[in-house]
Parts: C-alpha cells; structure tokens; sequence
C-alpha cells in the first residue's frame, strides 16, 4: 500500500503577519510535485490561521499547533477541536516535545487529545520522540512505544493519523539523527504497530521524521524505507523549505 509523502511545517511560535506573507509568497510560487506525490501542510500559530489559510495556495493545506484535550467549555485560554473543525482547519498537531516538555502534557493526556480530534472530524500529527539521556540509556524504544502506545489504546482508526518521530536532541539543536538512525526507530515503530494494532495501519500509517531536517538532509533521510516525509521547524520558515518538499521525488 502506497504511503503518500507528507511534509509539514512547524512554525511554532515565530512570526508577524508581514514576516509570514512573505514566506507564503515564496511558498506560492514554489514549483513542488503535486498533490498526488506530496502532502503539505503548514502550521501557523493560531492567530495567523485564519490569514494563512486565505492566502496559501490551494494545494497546501494548515494545521492547529494544539487543541483542547476534550469539548469545550470553561478552559480559559484553550481552542478546542470541534472550533478548529468549524473554521475548516483541516489538521492539528498533538504531543510536540516542547509541549511534552515544558507543559507537561502526559502521554495519557496526549492519547486524549489525539482521539478527541479525530472524533471531530480532525486529522492529527501526532508526535512522539525520545529525549538524549533516554537515548543514551538505551530506553528509545521503550520511550516511544509507551508514546504510541497511549495513542493506540485509544484510537481505533488510524486513517487520519501520521506519527511523527522526533527525537528531543535533534529538535532545534542542528545536530539532526543520521538515516540510519531514523530509519531504525521508524521500522521499529512499524513493527510495533504491526504487533500491536494490525499489518493494515501497520503498512499505511505514515511515520514522518522531524528534527532539524534541512535542504541538505533531507535527501538521505528521506530516502530511508520508513521515512515517509518529514515535520521540519526552523527551515520551514525559509525559501529552502521548497527543496525539502521536492524531497518527496
Ligand atoms: P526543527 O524542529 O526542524 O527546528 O528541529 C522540528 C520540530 O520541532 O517539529
């Protein structure tokens, strides 16, 4: 079963409205492989969603950075999903490592989220990614399995859930996972689902690579078996964000 390329682009906290229709302009006029080769899909604080979703081109589409854990209600502060589904945003990502991080998010509490979305009709990027002294303690793979595995106890379908695999050291930092290391923890994690889900979302669930991918990397890594694309920060934001789309050839 084909698993179509997927690049997203986390903007994360960055931006002014002249800033950002600047980089949708040059988004535009990007000559990138089309909707049947490559999914795209850019992700904008909320404030600028509205904006972005207007002038972006029609074949790119945007994402929620977050979304409330359940209906809402008095949440002060919070966006929930069904608000997200009733402005016609299409995607949201769920379980950033900053997010895991810095607000505590559990994996139970991303689980959460993740199965209220996609009951409102939401498609996720769901991410998951071991922290370095996890690594280097040799628990990768038992870090993002528990991750995963707090998705799947709660989800049934999978259809509108791509997992994106970044691993906390290679977030932000410009020190990216070699090919082979990503190539690793993806095919585990498609044999983990395969053992714990079914061969079908086994096979058809894409699982992306993020953490400082770049036009220069992005080649390689994007090459690997069970890399189906990628979850990019920092170069999302610049011209060089076209050539790691073009990755997806
Ligand atoms: P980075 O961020 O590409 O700047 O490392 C990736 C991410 O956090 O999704």
């Amino acid at each position: 079963m084909g698993r179509k390329f997927f690049v997203g682009g986390n903007w994360k906290c960055n931006g002014t409205t002249d800033q950002l229709k600047k980089i949708i302009t040059t988004l535009n006029e990007g000559d990138v492989p089309s909707q049947d080769i490559v999914e795209v899909v850019l992700s904008p604080p909320y404030v600028f969603l509205g904006m972005v979703k207007d002038l972006l081109r029609p074949d790119f589409h945007v994402a929620a950075q977050n979304c409330w854990v359940k209906k809402g209600g008095a949440f002060t502060g919070e966006i929930s999903a069904e608000m997200l589904a009733n402005v016609d945003i299409p995607w949201v990502i769920l379980g950033h490592s900053e997010r895991r991080a810095i607000l505590k998010e559990s994996n139970e509490f991303v689980g959460d989220k993740v199965a209220y979305a996609l009951s409102q009709g939401l498609k996720v990027i769901a991410c998951i990614g071991e922290t370095l002294e996890q690594r280097e303690s040799g628990t990768t793979m038992e870090v993002v399995a528990a991750q995963t595995k707090a998705i799947a106890e709660r989800v049934t379908n999978w259809d509108n859930v791509v997992l994106a695999y970044e691993p906390v050291w290679a977030i932000g930092t410009g020190k990216v996972a070699t090919p082979a290391q990503a190539q690793e923890v993806h095919c585990e994690l498609r044999e983990w689902l395969e053992a714990n889900v079914n061969s079908e979302v086994a096979a058809s669930t894409r699982i992306i690579y993020g953490g400082s991918v770049t036009a220069s990397n992005c080649q390689e890594l994007g090459g690997q078996k069970d890399v189906d694309g990628f979850l990019v920060g920092g170069a999302s934001l610049k011209p060089e964000f076209i050539d790691i789309i073009k990755a997806s050839l």
